[in-house]
Order: C-alpha cells, then structure tokens, then sequence
C-alpha cells in the first residue's frame, strides 16, 4: 500500500507537487495519468526517495518512509524503501550484461546462485530478451533495454512498483500483447503498483483505478467509468477529451435538473442540489447520437441543431465537431456514420439522455484554466 499525505515540491521556488495526497491499495494498480510537465516523475522520485519533498507524509504498507513523526524527521534510503522503478528514462549498468542487470538486485537476497539463475532466467523470458542475456545495453533497442529494465525492477518481487511510461520505448506492435503480460505479471506479484501513463487506452487497459494529475494535486481519482461519467474537474475533462460547457443550473424539474449554456437549456438527472449556481457540465462524445431529422421526443432528451463542420475517421468511429453556435463534439460508429449519410455543413442533431448530462460546480481555487 501506498499513502501520500500534503506532500509539496518546488524547483527554483515554483511548486510542482502541493499539498497532494493519493492512495493506493494493496493489489491495486492505478494509473497516472497527465499532461507533459504536470509533475508524474517528480512525485514517483518522492515515493522512491530519489527527491527530497519539501513537506508532507510517505507511507508504504503502513511504514513512514519519509515524514515528521512527532518530531522525529523520517527520510529512509530508496534502498531501505524496497520499491520497484521503472524510470521513464533508461537506467540499465552500461557496464553489465543483460542478465547481469537484471540479476543485480537478487545478490541481496543471499538467494542460492541456482535460484538467481532461475529467476532471472524467468524474467528475461517474461521480457522476451532470452537470446539478449548476454549482450551489453548499447546493443540493444530503447523497448528492449526498456524491457530489461522491466525485469530488473520486478527481479526483487517487490511489493510497490512504480512503473513511469514503462511501454512508451516498446515498439508499437508489441505494445499490447507487452501491456496484457505486465499486467498479468503485476497481478500474480500482487503488488501496489503506480503506473504512469499520458495514453488513455493504456490507462484503460492497465488500471484498476485512474488518477488524473493537475494543478499541482490529484485532480480527480476514481475507478474507470466514473472519472468518465462523473468527472468533477474542467482539467480531467479536458484531459479525457469530453466536451465542455460553462453554464447554470436553473431549476429542478421532475427530478431532473435544468441547465442554461450558450442560450440553451439541458436536462440533467445529476442529484447534487447546484440550482442557481454556476456549473460546469460535462457530456462524453460517446454519449452523443447524431440524427438528419428532428428527433420526434424532444420533451425528455436534449437535443440541440447544428451544422457538421468536420468529421474524422478513427479506427472504428468517426469524430463528428458540430457548430451549434458553440462547438460540440461527437464520436459514433462507423454504422451509425453510414446510417446519418451527413456530410460537412449539413444540418444535423445532437441528442443525448439527461443521464449523460454530467454537471459539477468547481471550487473557486480551481479557477477555470484554458
Ligand atoms: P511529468 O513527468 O508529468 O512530465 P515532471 O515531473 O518530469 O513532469 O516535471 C514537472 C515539472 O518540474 C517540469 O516543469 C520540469 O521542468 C520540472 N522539474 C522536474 N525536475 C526538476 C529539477 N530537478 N529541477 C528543476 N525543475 C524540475
Ligand atoms: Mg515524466
């Protein structure tokens, strides 16, 4: 387990890290996720004990590793911390062998040199460097000495790993398969693993939880669909690509909440009571169902018109931008793009559930960032 209180960090007076706090689980692999330069590193070389913070607590399985005990000051060696790091910029001995590297740690462990051969022999096939063994970093690729690094890291069986874009040197075709066998790996380790990331996809595929970094703090922390569905900070949706709208709440209304934006009205089911308050609200491009024609019920659906005014095709999508006078943005199916038959600048609807319809008030400290 992992547990961060008020921890603060400044460079050159300038915080990067303050006041932020996070937790993490026993078994728990939770993503960070954040834009470049939002502190992600910073905060992993706290946790290891690579940076020294300017205040705040660090707990790993209950022990302080870095703190004020009363007024005893704790700071342990990131040795004396037994964490696993994958550092996002290559870390192997230039001067050892693979298999030297990755064994390192295990001399520690007054392990049998039988056992140190096994495991390590194991890890080199869990990266798929077996026939590397004996080469030297420099002649491997950046994902393979990035995989060795990997299995350095995991050679120990910590229980925390702190993993900063492990994959990001992995070449693209064998990103996934990588990704499912770490996280397979992590499982079976049962570890308390922090896993940085800036890609969504990854952070879906490997998380239990995600966080989302900004502002100095965790922004927002919550398990997948509900830093999604229940975003609470303009920041994490921005970062995850929903869409935006400044507004205000106007009144209840069968339960339902009405909300004011661009000189429209949009029903919510939200149950936080924001009635004449100013809001943000907040509707995923996947929630959005494009039609030709004027949806027949428009007493109990939103739906707002709109001139097309781009599409772009993705995997198994097209992202459709209307201008409703405002831009509004939506993801649909290829089928359903096939089914709409709409080109640029023709006249279309936007529809969707007031369940969809996501609305939060932000504290004023976060003032709204562009
Ligand atoms: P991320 O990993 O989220 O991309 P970093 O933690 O690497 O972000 O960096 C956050 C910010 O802190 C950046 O603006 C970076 O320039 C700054 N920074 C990081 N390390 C140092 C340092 N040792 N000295 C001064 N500034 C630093
Ligand atoms: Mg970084």
């Amino acid at each position: 387990m992992i547990k961060i209180e008020a921890l603060s960090k400044a460079f050159n007076r300038k915080f990067i890290v303050e006041n932020l706090s996070l937790e993490v689980q026993r078994k728990e692999i939770v993503t960070l996720l954040g834009p470049n330069g939002s502190g992600k590193s910073t905060l992993l070389n706290m946790i290891a004990g690579l940076l020294c913070p300017d205040a705040g607590n660090i707990y790993i399985d209950n022990n302080m590793v870095f703190g004020a005990n009363g007024t005893k000051k704790i700071n342990l060696k990131p040795s004396e911390r037994k964490i696993g790091y994958v550092f996002q910029t290559n870390s192997l001995f230039p001067h050892m062998k693979i298999q030297d590297n990755i064994a390192y740690g295990l001399k520690s462990l007054n392990l049998s040199k039988y056992e140190v051969k096994k495991r390590t022999n194991k890890l080199l096939e869990f990266v798929n460097l077996t026939e590397y063994a004996l080469y030297y970093p420099n002649q491997l690729s950046g994902g393979q000495q990035q995989r060795a690094a990997l299995a350095r890291s995991l050679a120990t069986e910590p229980k925390v790993i702190l993993l900063d874009e492990p994959v990001s040197a992995v070449d693209p075709q064998l990103r996934e398969t990588f990704r499912s066998e770490l996280k397979k790996y992590l499982q079976t380790l049962e570890t308390t693993t922090i896993y940085v990331t800036h890609n969504l996809n990854e952070a879906f595929m490997m998380a239990d939880k995600i966080a989302v970094m900004g502002n100095r703090h965790i922004e927002q922390i919550g398990d997948k669909a509900e830093i999604f569905d229940k975003t609470q900070s303009t920041i994490v949706a921005k970062f995850l690509g929903i869409n935006i709208f400044e507004g205000k709440a106007i009144k209840k209304q069968n339960n339902q909440i009405l909300v004011e934006t661009n000189n429209i009205t949009l029903l919510s089911t939200s149950n936080l009571d924001l009635v004449g308050k100013n809001v943000t609200i907040t509707i995923k491009p996947e929630d959005i169902t494009l039609t030709a024609k004027k949806p027949a019920d428009t007493n109990s659906t939103n739906n707002i018109p709109g001139i097309i005014v781009e599409m772009i095709q993705l995997r198994s999508a097209t992202q459709v931008t209307i201008d409703a006078g405002f831009p509004i943005k939506a993801i649909i199916t290829s089928t359903a793009t096939k089914n709409l038959g709409a080109t640029i600048g023709d006249k279309v609807y936007a529809t969707c559930n007031p369940s969809e319809v996501n609305i939060f008030s932000e504290p004023v400290f976060n003032s709204r960032v562009s």
